[in-house]
C-alpha cells in the first residue's frame, strides 16, 4: 500500500517506521528541513550536541520511546538531576518526600496530607473517574487550601492561563503517575533521536522528505497531497500528523457536524528563550525551577546543562526561560533581545549575582500549538483517528490523553495509528 505522512516529528516518523518494516511505501513529508518537530533542536557554532528548542526530557516510565530508542541502537541516559520550587525570591529544592515534609510555606499537616495524596495518585489507576472533577476541586479537598494555593495554584495558572481551574483531576493524575525522580535524555539529544529514526525509516527503503510543505489533501479515487513547491503526489492512504487547525484547513471535503467539533478543542502555544551563559546560572544545581510566583514573567527556568553535561556545548551554561501562551500574546511579537529585557530584573531576583555579561548568546523560539487544553470528561470528545474520510487519519497531540503529550506518547500514537491502518 502507498501510504503518504505529513509531518516527521514523533509521532509521523514512528508511523512510518511500523510501516516500512510492515513492507508498505511510505513517503513522509515534513515542512522543516530536519525531523524532531515540536523536540527538534538547534546548534551554535562550536556546540558538539544539538540541544531542544523547548526543553525536553524523558521519564523512566516512557516506555514506548525507550524501546524505539533501544531498538534502533540510540542510547538514552538517565540521571536525577535536583527540582525546586521559587516562593517569594527563594528557591526549595521540592522533589521527594523528604524535601516536602520539610519544605516550611505550609503548615506541617498539609504536607502530610499531600504526601499522602500524592502517593495515593502515583499508586491509582482510576483516572475515568477523576477526569469528572477539576484539579482545583480534588486538589482542595485531598491536600487543604494552602497546599493548592502554594504548591499548585501558582503553576495552573502560570501554565493554563484562564484555563487553570477547567482543568481534569486526570490530567494532574497523569503527570503525578508517569512522573520519576531520574530523567532522561537521548544522546546527542532529541533531534538527533528524529534523525536516527529517520535514517532506520530510509534504510527500510521508506521516503523522508523535507522542505515539503503540505498545503492540500483531497481524496478523488487516490488520495492527492499537493505541495508548496506545486508538487503533488498520490497515496492509498494518508496520515496527518498537524496540529488540528491546520489539518482542518488543508483537508477538502471534511463534513462540517466534524469540522464543528474539532473547533471546540483549544491549545496554548509557547514561547521559550534560550540563553548560553558562561556561568551556572543556579549555585544549587537546579535543574528545574518551578516558579510559584506569579509576579514573574515566566513560568519555569530550566539549567538544562545541569542535566547534560556542558563539555557537549562548548563548556556553554544553558538555561531555558519557558511560557505557555495563547496565540495572540505579545511574547508571539517579541524578540530575544526584547525578552532579555523583560526577563532580566526577575533572573537577578532570582539570583542577584546574575548579570547581563554572562550573556553569550540568546536564542527565542515559538510554537503556536504546544499545549493542548483537555477539558472535563475528554475520554468522550478526543477526536478519533479514524476521520470520516474513508482511508484519511489524523493522529497529533490533541489525541494523546489521559497522559500529558510527550515524544512518548507521540511514539504510541504512531504505532497506534499504524497498527489501525494495517489491519
Ligand atoms: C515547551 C515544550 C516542552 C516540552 N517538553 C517535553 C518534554 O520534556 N518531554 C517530552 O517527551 N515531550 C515534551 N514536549 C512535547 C513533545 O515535543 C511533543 O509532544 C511531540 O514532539 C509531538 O510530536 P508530534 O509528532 O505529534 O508533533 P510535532 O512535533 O508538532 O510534529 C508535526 C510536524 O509536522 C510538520 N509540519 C507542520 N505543518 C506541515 C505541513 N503543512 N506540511 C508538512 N509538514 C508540516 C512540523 O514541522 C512538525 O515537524 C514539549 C513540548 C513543548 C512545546
Amino acid at each position: 500500500m502507498k501510504i503518504g505522512i505529513i509531518g516527521a516529528g514523533f509521532t509521523g516518523l514512528s508511523a512510518a517506521y511500523v510501516l516500512v518494516k510492515k513492507g508498505h511505501q511510505v513517503t513522509v513529508f515534513e515542512s522543516a528541513n530536519k525531523p524532531g518537530g515540536l523536540a527538534g533542536g538547534f546548534r551554535a557554532k562550536n556546540w558538539e550536541w544539538a540541544i531542544e528548542q523547548h526543553y525536553h526530557h524523558l521519564f523512566v516510565s516512557d516506555n514506548a520511546i525507550r524501546i524505539l530508542a533501544e531498538e534502533i541502537n540510540h542510547e538514552i541516559n538517565f540521571s536525577r538531576p535536583k527540582t525546586s520550587i521559587l516562593i517569594g525570591n527563594k528557591i526549595y529544592q521540592l522533589d521527594s518526600p523528604l524535601s516536602l515534609l520539610i519544605f516550611p510555606h505550609i503548615p506541617f499537616f498539609s504536607r502530610v496530607r499531600a504526601g499522602a495524596s500524592l502517593l495515593y495518585l502515583k499508586l491509582a489507576n482510576n483516572w475515568k473517574s477523576l477526569e469528572t472533577l477539576t484539579a482545583r476541586d480534588y486538589l482542595i479537598r485531598t491536600m487543604g487550601n494552602s497546599a493548592w494555593k502554594v504548591l499548585w495554584e501558582p503553576l495552573f495558572v502560570g501554565k493554563f492561563g484562564n484555563f487553570a481551574d477547567k482543568i481534569p483531576a486526570s490530567w494532574f493524575w497523569a503527570r503525578i503517575k508517569k512522573r520519576s525522580a531520574s530523567l532522561g535524555y537521548p544522546v546527542r539529544g532529541f533531534e538527533d533521536l528524529a534523525q536516527t529514526l529517520s535514517e532506520q525509516i530510509q534504510k527500510l527503503g521508506g521516503v523522508v522528505l523535507y522542505r515539503k510543505q503540505v498545503i492540500s489533501i483531497e481524496k478523488k479515487e487516490l488520495f492527492t497531497l499537493r505541495l508548496s513547491d506545486k508538487s503533488r503526489f498520490e497515496f492509498d492512504k494518508v496520515i496527518c500528523t498537524l496540529p488540528t487547525t491546520i489539518f482542518t484547513k488543508i483537508t477538502k471535503g471534511l463534513p462540517d457536524v466534524y469540522l464543528n467539533t474539532l473547533k471546540k478543542l483549544e491549545g496554548l502555544g509557547a514561547v521559550t528563550l534560550v540563553l548560553s551563559l558562561n556561568k551556572s546560572f543556579f549555585e544549587d544545581g537546579t535543574y528545574w525551577l518551578n516558579i510559584n510566583n506569579r509576579k514573574y514573567p515566566f513560568l519555569a527556568l530550566v539549567e538544562h546543562t545541569n542535566l547534560v553535561d556542558k563539555k557537549y556545548y562548548n563548556n556553554e551554561n544553558i538555561i531555558y526561560i519557558g511560557n505557555y501562551l495563547p496565540a495572540g500574546h505579545d511574547y508571539f511579537v517579541k524578540s530575544e533581545t526584547e525578552l532579555v529585557n523583560l526577563f532580566l530584573p526577575a533572573l537577578r531576583e532570582i539570583n542577584p549575582k546574575f548579570n547581563k555579561s554572562w550573556i553569550i548568546d540568546s536564542y527565542i523560539f515559538k510554537a503556536f500549538f504546544a499545549q493542548p487544553i483537555v477539558p472535563l470528561n475528554y475520554s468522550n470528545k478526543i477526536p478519533s483517528i479514524k476521520t470520516p474520510i474513508d482511508g484519511l487519519y489524523l493522529a497529533n497531540i490533541q489525541q494523546v490523553y489521559p497522559w500529558d503529550r510527550g515524544t512518548n506518547y507521540a511514539v504510541e500514537l504512531g504505532q497506534k495509528v499504524a497498527k489501525i491502518i494495517s489491519h
